[in-house]
């Protein structure tokens, strides 16, 4: 949590441009973008991972993916589509220990992932 990137930029310790903040939420664009759109939400709580979720955060993450919903189609991304990823752990790539969703759309994504 001291040195987690994600809390800072939560914490607005480091920026980043923000499209979102509430209580329990942030996003803001990813700073390496993978996609025409390519925005972070993350809880302002720090959550190492997926697999650090109990039943207590079952409403935050329904949050957040409806959020994700919601940028999307703030980002015109409603008709055409976008992914939602979360990674979680060494072999799906996460790199970031702080809980996040990524939202990535604008363009035609292929499957299945690599
Ligand atoms: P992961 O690989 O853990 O699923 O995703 C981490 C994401 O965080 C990557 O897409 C990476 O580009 C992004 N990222 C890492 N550091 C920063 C940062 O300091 N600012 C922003 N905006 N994104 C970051
Ligand atoms: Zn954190």
């Amino acid at each position: 949590m001291g040195d987690c990137i994600f809390c800072k930029i939560a914490g607005k310790e480091i920026p980043a441009s923000l499209v979102y903040e509430d209580d329990q939420l942030v996003a803001f664009g990813d700073a390496n973008p993978q996609a025409p759109t390519h925005m972070l939400i993350i809880p302002r709580e720090h959550i190492p991972s997926l697999g650090h979720l109990d039943s207590g955060h079952d409403q935050l993450v329904g949050r957040a993916l409806r959020l994700a919903a919601e940028l999307a189609k703030g980002k015109g991304l409603g008709e055409r589509g976008y992914r939602v990823v979360v990674n979680c752990g060494p072999d799906a790539g996460q790199s970031v220990g702080h809980l996040h969703f990524h939202v990535l759309g604008g363009r035609v994504m292929g499957w299945p992932p690599g």
